[in-house]
């Protein structure tokens, strides 16, 4: 294996060299920077202002705005000195998308640009103009490549794949390079939490042979709301920060951006400060698979191992009892061959301690199914929602545990046993190792959406969450939102104020019907398809 970190067992920071947007240092030996993005009109100062000023007092360290095109671009200089007037000094970064001469505009007002390699329309050198630019005003440059909008000769050569994101941000990367410009960050998103982890680690594998140091900015695109969005979040952002990988995040959520900054501070602070934790006896790091789905085939014994859908577990149920061998990693040796073993652990690093089970149990050609379980003292939910996903989706995601058991010990209102079961079926639902209801690929809105996305998708979710193992794309603009819905089966996209474009796969199946419509259209579509199925009745 081609590694991606120092070690499997001994928790570091990838060591990264400091990009500065403003005074505000990303990587090198600064923290794990929360950051957030605007979902106003870039053009409507007062309320991106005012939206800004709200991410920031939640705790954001840099806000992101959309600048679809120079006029955008330009208000973004109105943005910062209204802030600045408030005393707002928080920096700002510009995302751009195919238009370079928004990016060259953006670079005098903000400071940090993202473009998108994918669509970054580069005729006439206007990258290197760009980076002249960013040089001069001290501006940061984050190379954004998004899984389903790679250019189209990167979708030639590698198809939408975990290679093809890496090779996209690579060519950006030696350009910055060759260019001797460092302050730049990158990021290689996707809704689908395994693409993403692959892609991130086999990035990071590909700068360390290659000796660049650049941080990298971590998220889950299109992760939806609630539950959902937050599990998404925690399993994909949890599984790097855990081997160290990550120096800024966004947690995406179609919900009030100031409500993403608490989530990525507790999914953070989870992870951080594990450097000097307890040995853990090293493995045979040649065993892991870290940059393809590879599911550990273990034996059944009962209801639990080879191959069946992994099963919530919340106590022992009497007939498997006398069969079950509760152990840690130091028990591994001892596991009599005949038994289910529920896996736990109380090591301060321990998603690298349960990890080592698995590799340690593959060493001594132990094929036991083994339950995954973790036990939390939480009195409130949504910790217990974002470190559950944080600690166990990363071990589902590289394939092992044949169930799940999340137990929370201290009493709390919130945290009921239904709460729990929802938790630990997104768990699973995030990691694809177990489908249990639709999936919703939602993009967070930013200015270009053209309708309401949180109430939207709130109906769509009501009517349609039912029909299991269909994936639905909602996204807010016509511009990225079919590129980026990337695998989802059908698609609702804003094409235009009030109106919407349905999508079956990549293709327009319904255009520009009216918003009132639309869900209805939705459902009949899904009705022509047969894939509809009436909802159970209470
Ligand atoms: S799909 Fe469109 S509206 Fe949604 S976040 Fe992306 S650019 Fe903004």
């Amino acid at each position: 294996m081609k590694p991606y970190c120092d070690s499997l067992t001994v928790y570091h920071r990838r060591p990264t060299h400091a990009v500065y947007a403003g005074t505000l240092g990303i990587g090198g030996e600064h923290p794990v920077r929360l950051q957030s993005m605007t979902n106003t009109d870039t053009n409507d100062t007062e309320a991106s202002t005012a939206q800004i000023l709200r991410i920031a007092a939640a705790g954001g360290e840099l806000v992101r705005l959309t600048a679809q095109g120079r006029r955008e671009a330009a208000n973004l200089g109105e943005i910062r000195r209204c802030l600045d007037e408030r005393g707002c000094r928080v920096p700002l970064a510009a995302d751009i998308h195919f238009q370079p001469a928004a990016a060259l505009e953006a670079a005098l007002h903000v400071e940090k640009v993202r473009i998108n390699p994918g669509n970054f329309n580069d005729r006439g050198g206007q990258f290197d103009e760009l980076i002249d630019r960013c040089r001069r005003r001290r501006v940061a440059l984050r190379i954004g490549v998004n899984h389903g909008s790679l250019a189209p000769a990167m979708l030639e050569r590698y198809g939408d794949t975990p290679e093809g994101m890496v090779a996209s941000a690579l060519e950006y990367l030696e350009m910055c390079r060759e260019r001797d410009f460092d302050q730049v960050v990158v990021s290689l998103k996707s809704s689908n939490v395994r693409v993403m982890v692959h892609a991130y680690r086999l990035l990071a594998a590909e700068m360390r042979e290659r000796g660049m140091s650049y941080p990298l900015h971590l998220g889950v695109t299109e992760a939806g709301d609630d539950l959902e969005g937050r599990v998404k979040s925690a399993v994909g952002i949890g599984a790097l920060l855990a081997d160290g990988l990550g120096d800024t995040i966004r947690v995406s959520l179609t919900e009030a951006p100031e409500q993403e900054i608490p989530v990525a501070r507790i999914l953070a602070d989870h992870l951080a400060h594990r450097a000097g934790h307890p040995a853990i006896p090293a493995v045979d790091e040649t065993l892991y698979h870290p940059y393809e789905y590879h599911p550990r085939r273990s034996r059944a014994i009962g209801p639990v191992g080879g191959g069946q859908t992994p099963r919530l577990w919340s106590e022992l149920p009497e007939e498997v009892r006398a069969s079950v061998y509760v152990t840690d990693l130091a028990g591994v040796d001892r596991i009599p061959a005949d038994r289910i073993v529920v896996l736990t652990t109380d090591h301060p690093h321990g998603i690298a301690e349960q990890r080592a089970f698995f590799l340690r149990m593959e060493a001594l050609g132990k094929d036991n199914p083994v339950i995954i379980k973790r036990t939390y003292r939480e009195t409130s939910l949504e910790p217990l929602q974002i470190k559950a996903a944080a600690d166990t989706g990363m071990l589902f995601l590289d394939g092992y545990g044949d169930g799940l058991w999340i137990e929370n010990e201290t009493p709390s209102q919130e945290i009921t046993p239904e709460a729990i079961e929802a938790l630990s079926l997104s768990i699973l639902q995030a990691a694809r190792v177990r489908i249990s209801r639709a999936e919703y690929i939602a993009c967070p809105g930013c200015g270009r959406t053209l309708y309401d996305l949180q109430r939207i998708l709130a109906r769509i979710k009501a009517r349609t969450s039912h029909l299991t193992g269909i994936k639905l794309g909602v996204m807010g603009c016509i511009v990225n939102g079919p590129g980026e819905m990337a695998d989802a089966d059908y698609g609702y996209v804003g094409a235009g104020p009030g109106r919407i474009t349905l999508y079956r796969g990549r293709e327009v199946v319904r255009r520009n019907i009216p918003q009132e419509e639309a869900l209805d259209e939705l459902i009949e579509l899904l009705r022509e398809d047969g894939v509809w199925q009436e909802p159970p009745t209470a």
